[in-house]
């Protein structure tokens, strides 16, 4: 390794923070500790202001302004014990990422003097300048401010010296400019779609949740060498980069003992995590060398998305404590495992049955298949929407990448549940569900098992996996906000049961029983799917790319063309009817899709063409004026021999004189196919320019990884990928 880059590796490996972090109690004594619950709740507010804003949280009640106050006073006093002077409206807006303005609580008080202030004015309803937030033309077309909003449902919460206020980002005639608001209204409509369902198998429901527990993989890098490379700093991904001889073939990292450095570093997020009420459980070894993950308990789908928002705000900083930087890119290294965020997601009850379970006795095991037949139903019925909900330019290096997940959607259920399916076909209507083992002779009955032995029949290819009391979206991509996939997947088996619960009313008012009602509905559903959309074979063959075309199920690639599912009529229909989206809101979120997608190429092909002239071309220049002197020496010195002597150096020069202008000629090009493409004035035609621009990076990156093998290890001017890989 050459000076420079070994000592970007020792600085920060003597940078990280020495000392291993110590919390301060038990996780259990801190946790939530800056997060203003329900136990804050009681302690703060009087007794009618609590009462009032529970009925908020808990019945979605209007609040009106005297207890808005009230509740503030509260906040802002316990705010206050805890250092805050600081309040913020906390967003998500269609960046991906988070929003923050921060005002102090700083007022005059009229008498000379300045007095702290914090009204339930200033908590319910902020009106951020917020004219830079893409929003794909709704407030140009409507003429409308955009309006943040409290959302009393998602705690608020401290961070440093300041109180995070979670809200809703809307236009003033109320067309959503974030991921909150329309991930809350499929919440609504699914919950409400499950509930007339549940009441069938159990009066006594008056509340269904949507449950979301996420999975969170990520690299940690070098501080030091992140900084030597600029394509991380700029794209959050290597754009080229020779392959490290040693990567993850030995699979010795996953699950492998975790790295002290590593370690200290999980520590200290864990105990920020919990103090931020994220009640983080699992920490890991991923595959790839540097690629970990962790996980939380699962919990409502608002607020774990939420915490999922702050948590990777709060990795990227305390990964700087640590001599860190943290790469949230679906695909940071070329040829090694990309990161991804799997999406544990499940419907229950307000009386603790979890509906995508086995239940206790047949009827609620009916129950359970009941929603799992419709989930994998609302599956066929909009997997390609549910593709086109987590592409984009970055996941588009996993998706149909031969790694999870495969490009087109399809669903595991494992053997059992296959077997399961298939016997429900073949038995008579009033056929019960039993447990599994229960009976010792073969009695012809459905039998399925009272919990699934988990991990035991895993398909880590497939994109959308049961795995024992929940589905597994695996597509989801390790940066995005999770809010666009749980918001088509709640709407998707909203409209799906709904439609269910019509046909079982038909077959109800012939007077037959529920279990009968249902099985009759539910036996063509079931052939359906099991003939579309169910797949446990390897989603990464060949084999399945050309049986899923059969199938007449989607297996489009290209990113753009995903997002042209948001617009087409069943899907306008379906978020119509929900309440979800507007035809017009679906219109303008895709244009800001289009947008994002050709900014985040136009970045990397910027980088790209930057790097290729200014970084490796005059590397491998000089290496090259090396070999050349060297030549010429041999000439002066060995007059008879030197075309021998010098043979291995001049094919070298040879060599690096074609790679540098293969690399000049093919950047050349993509600079003039970019000068086109910016010409373009419809957001989805220049969004494809830009998909052909990204299929041209490998083309520069192959010589230049070639130059890599050849050039003097000392000249090289970047970090290589042996180095970026393992963590010293
Ligand atoms: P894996 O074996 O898939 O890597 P992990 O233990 O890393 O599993 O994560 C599984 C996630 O699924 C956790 O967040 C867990 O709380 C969550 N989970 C478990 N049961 C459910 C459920 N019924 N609904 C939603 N999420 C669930
Ligand atoms: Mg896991």
């Amino acid at each position: 390794m050459n000076k420079m880059r070994f000592e970007c590796v020792h600085e920060a490996t003597k940078k990280h923070a020495a000392e291993f972090p110590v919390p301060k109690g038990r996780p259990s004594e801190y946790f939530g500790e800056l997060v203003f619950n329900r136990e804050k709740m009681q302690k703060y507010l009087d007794a009618k202001t609590l009462k009032a804003l529970l009925n908020c949280i808990d019945n979605g009640a209007q609040l009106d302004r005297d207890v808005a106050d009230g509740v503030a006073a509260g906040m802002k006093q316990w705010a206050m014990e805890h250092g805050v002077t600081h309040c913020c409206h906390w967003f998500q807006p269609l960046t991906e990422t988070t929003a923050e303005k921060h005002d102090s609580f700083m007022e005059y008080d009229w008498k000379g003097g300045m007095i702290e202030a914090f009204e339930g004015s200033s908590l319910v309803q902020q009106e951020p300048d917020a004219s830079s937030f893409p929003s794909g033309g709704i407030r140009a077309t409507f003429e409308a401010r955009g309006y943040t909003a409290w959302d009393p449902t998602s705690p608020v919460f401290i961070m440093d010296d300041c109180l995070f206020i979670p809200t809703v980002f809307v236009s003033y005639t109320g067309e959503s400019l974030d991921y909150k608001a329309p991930l809350k209204k499929s919440i609504k409509a699914v919950c409400e779609a499950a509930l007339p369902i549940c009441q069938l198998f159990d009066p006594s429901v008056s509340h269904v949740q949507s449950n979301l527990g996420w999975e969170q993989e990520y690299f940690l890098v070098d501080d030091g060498l992140y900084a030597a490379r600029p394509d991380l700093i700029a794209c959050g991904r290597t754009l080229m980069g020779h392959a490290s001889a040693k990567n993850q073939q030995m699979d010795d990292h996953y699950f492998g003992q975790i790295p002290t450095r590593v370690q200290a570093f999980m520590t200290d997020l864990e105990i920020q995590g919990h103090r931020l009420g994220i009640p983080m459980k699992t920490r890991h070894n991923e595959v790839a060398p540097n690629q970990f993950e962790f996980a939380p308990i699962f919990g409502e789908t608002n607020l774990a998305v939420d915490q999922n928002m702050l948590i990777m705000g709060v990795m990227k900083k305390v990964a700087r404590r640590h001599g860190f930087r943290i790469l949230l890119h679906e695909k940071p290294f070329e040829g090694i495992n990309g990161s991804g965020k799997h999406n544990n997601w499940s419907l229950s009850t307000n009386t603790g049955v979890i509906l995508l379970a086995p239940g206790k006795d047949p009827m609620g095991n009916l129950q359970f298949v009941t929603f799992f037949v419709n989930v994998l139903m609302a599956l066929k019925r909009h997997g390609a929407l549910l593709k086109a909900s987590i592409a984009s330019a970055t996941n588009a290096h996993r998706l149909g990448a031969n790694e999870a997940p495969p490009a087109i959607i399809s669903a595991f259920l494992g053997k059992t549940m296959t077997d399961v399916m298939r016997k429900l076909l073949t038995v008579a209507d009033d056929t019960e569900i039993v447990i599994a083992g229960k009976h010792p002779y073969d009695l012809g009955l459905v039998e399925i098992p009272a919990i699934f032995v988990d991990n035991t029949d895993r398909n880590r290819t497939s994109p959308f996996a049961f795995t024992g009391n929940r589905f597994e979206f695996r597509a989801v991509g390790s940066k995005a906000n999770c809010s666009g996939a749980m918001t088509t997947l709640n709407s998707a088996v909203a409209e799906q049961l709904i439609d269910f619960k019509k046909l079982v009313d038909a077959e109800l008012a012939t007077g037959v029983s529920l279990q009968v009602a249902c099985m009759r509905t539910l036996k063509p559903m079931i052939a359906e799917v099991l003939d579309t959309v169910c797949f446990d074979g390897n989603g990464y063959s060949d084999e399945w790319q050309r049986e899923a075309q059969k199938r007449g199920l989607d297996t489009e690639r290209c990113v753009p063309k995903m997002f042209l599912e948001n617009v087409k009529p069943s899907a306008v229909d379906m978020f119509e009817k929900l309440g979800v989206f507007t035809a017009a809101e679906l219109q303008a979120r895709n244009e800001v899709k289009f947008e994002t997608y050709v900014k985040l190429i136009q970045i990397e092909a910027r980088t790209l063409g930057d790097l290729a002239i200014n970084h490796i071309i005059p590397a491998a220049t000089t290496y090259q004026s090396q070999l050349l002197k060297n030549v010429a020496l041999m000439k002066s010195l060995f007059p008879q021999e030197w075309e021998s002597l010098s043979a291995y150096e001049i094919s070298l020069i040879k060599k690096i004189a074609g790679f540098n202008a293969e690399i000049k000629m093919k950047v050349d090009a993509m600079v003039e196919k970019r000068r086109i493409a910016n010409r373009i004035e419809d957001a989805y035609e220049k969004a494809m320019a830009y998909y052909e621009i990204a299929e041209s990076f490998m083309g520069i990156r192959r010589p230049i990884d070639s130059l890599e093998e050849i050039v003097d290890d000392n000249v090289w001017p970047m970090p290589k990928y042996r180095e970026l890989l393992w963590i010293r």
